[in-house]
């Protein structure tokens, strides 16, 4: 049997805020921007728009004989450290803006693990709870034959995201792999069956690797009386593959998930959740609302619960002006890309309220899809325990990099750049997710200044 958890009126989403991923991410990107030195003129706006954008109509034959008609897109945002990498994501609010601002993300995130891929990502306008498994086949093979000379192995290399999974990337290899055959495909695209070349660990990858950057984070002794995971309760919003693995491997380090959701709801239980019955019975009912023991909240409500953790492993925007002042986490942990508005993150900063961004939080997923692509090209396959460690070490470096610039603005080693000077005055210390996009556009400019403006 199911309760209501009584909890406050949460407010809507305030009507002001501009929720334009466009807008959005130029936003992140100017805040870093005033803390950039010596920034070469013109080179700005290079960084800020995508080098190629791919937009396709394209039909499928329903299983009723019906044909439907589907717009797909896939954005190249840089390539200056090597060829495209990111997901793709089947989902009816997939717009082109979207797709241009997650594309970016995908750049500074690479560059911020120090990954050799540059920034791409794509998606396809398509409900697929109202799809069957073989309608989804055949939209997958027929996207990925309109865009057979845009993926490519040392060009642009897709992997899965939001309602996309391992057997979605094993319909896109096989379609690319048929209309280019006579060659090794294998690392077209990651996030395969590990039967099919996949890495083991990447389905793993993500939400582990936001467990490892909480650890962290965590030891830098920031939050009083929390300088591990032993004891501290975890919510988090989106049972799907980053959120559902993030939650066991925050327990097995010693934390208590005390909330879960997924689109249709959440569930809460105060002494921690069973998640293995959790699982269960999402596998047998298709959501965790109604699991037993548990007491029902709404995906509002989840995100206002009391913990240490909060980690937002769904959509965009969940995170905003009308709930970021209610929020009661003190460490929030971005496995979804772009969770969180530039309103809120101000909101969250000025309340002490930390938060690990997408670009470092959820960096496990490309690190591993680049070691998946490394052994493609060797045809090899590297022990889970290699992979583990090294994705730990890499989460862990790119932590304590951000870690020690932040320490640099806050003891005031590093002063802020010209632009600064009429930039309001910063009274509480950078945000984490400015200090990481500080990082990843010096690198991508540097790296860009390095190779020379060709011809
Ligand atoms: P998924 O499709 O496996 O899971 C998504 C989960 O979100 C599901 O549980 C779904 O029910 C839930 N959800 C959907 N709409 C919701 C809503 N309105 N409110 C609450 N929950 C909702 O997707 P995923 O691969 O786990 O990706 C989740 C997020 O993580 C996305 O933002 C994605 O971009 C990001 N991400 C994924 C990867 C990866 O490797 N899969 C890597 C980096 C970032």
């Amino acid at each position: 049997m199911t309760n209501k958890l009584k909890t406050s009126k949460t407010d809507s989403v305030p009507e002001a805020e501009n929720f334009d991923p466009v807008y959005i991410s130029e936003q992140q990107f100017n805040r870093a921007l005033v803390h950039i030195k010596d920034f070469r003129k013109g080179l700005v706006a290079f960084l800020k728009q995508p080098k190629r954008i791919y937009t396709v109509n394209f039909p499928v034959e329903l299983d009723d004989g019906t044909v439907q008609s589907f717009q797909g897109h896939r954005v190249l945002h840089n390539r200056v450290f090597g060829p495209g990498k990111g997901g793709i994501r089947y989902h009816p609010d997939v717009t082109l803006e979207e797709v241009v601002s997650l594309a970016k993300l995908m750049t500074w995130k690479c560059a911020l693990v120090n990954i050799p891929f540059g920034g791409a990502k794509g998606g396809v306008v398509c409900n697929t709870k109202q799809l069957s498994e073989s309608e989804l086949r055949r939209l997958t093979r027929r996207f990925t034959a309109e865009m057979a000379d845009v993926f490519g192995p040392f060009t642009d290399i897709p992997a899965p995201d939001l309602y996309t999974s391992e057997q979605t990337m094993a319909w896109i290899f096989d379609t690319y792999d048929v209309l280019h055959s006579g060659a090794n495909n294998r690392s077209v695209v990651t996030g395969k069956p590990v039967s099919m070349g996949g890495s083991l660990g990447r389905h793993e990858a993500t939400g582990r690797g936001c467990v490892y950057a909480a650890r962290r984070f965590l030891s830098k002794a920031l939050l009083p009386n929390q300088q591990d995971l032993g004891g501290a309760r975890v919510v988090i919003q989106g049972f799907g593959d980053v959120g559902a693995v993030a939650a066991t491997d925050f327990c097995r380090q010693g934390a208590k998930v005390v909330a879960v959701s997924d689109s249709q709801g959440g569930v809460f239980r105060e002494d921690g959740l069973d998640l293995d019955e959790v699982t269960a019975f999402k596998a047998e009912h298709g959501t965790v609302v109604g699991t037993p023991k548990t007491l029902t909240v709404t995906n509002e409500e989840l995100l206002e619960l009391d913990c240490e953790i909060l980690m937002p492993a769904a959509l965009g925007n969940q995170i905003h002006s009308g709930n970021a002042g209610r929020i009661k986490a003190r460490l929030i942990v971005e496995g979804a890309n772009n969770p969180t508005t530039p309103a809120a993150d101000s909101i969250l900063n000025s309340r002490g309220i930390y938060v690990l961004p997408d670009i470092l939080a959820n960096a496990g997923g490309v690190t591993v899809s680049y070691y998946e692509w490394v052994q493609n090209q060797a045809n090899e396959q590297w022990d889970a325990e290699e992979i583990d460690a090294k994705l730990q070490s890499k989460m862990y470096r790119a932590v304590d990099a951000v870690f020690s610039r932040w320490q640099g603005f806050v003891v005031g080693d590093e002063v802020a750049g010209e632009r600064d000077a009429t930039a309001a005055n910063h009274e509480r210390p950078l945000d984490f997710r400015t200090v990481a996009l500080i990082i990843a556009i010096e690198r991508v400019a540097e790296a860009t200044l390095m190779r020379g403006i060709w011809p």
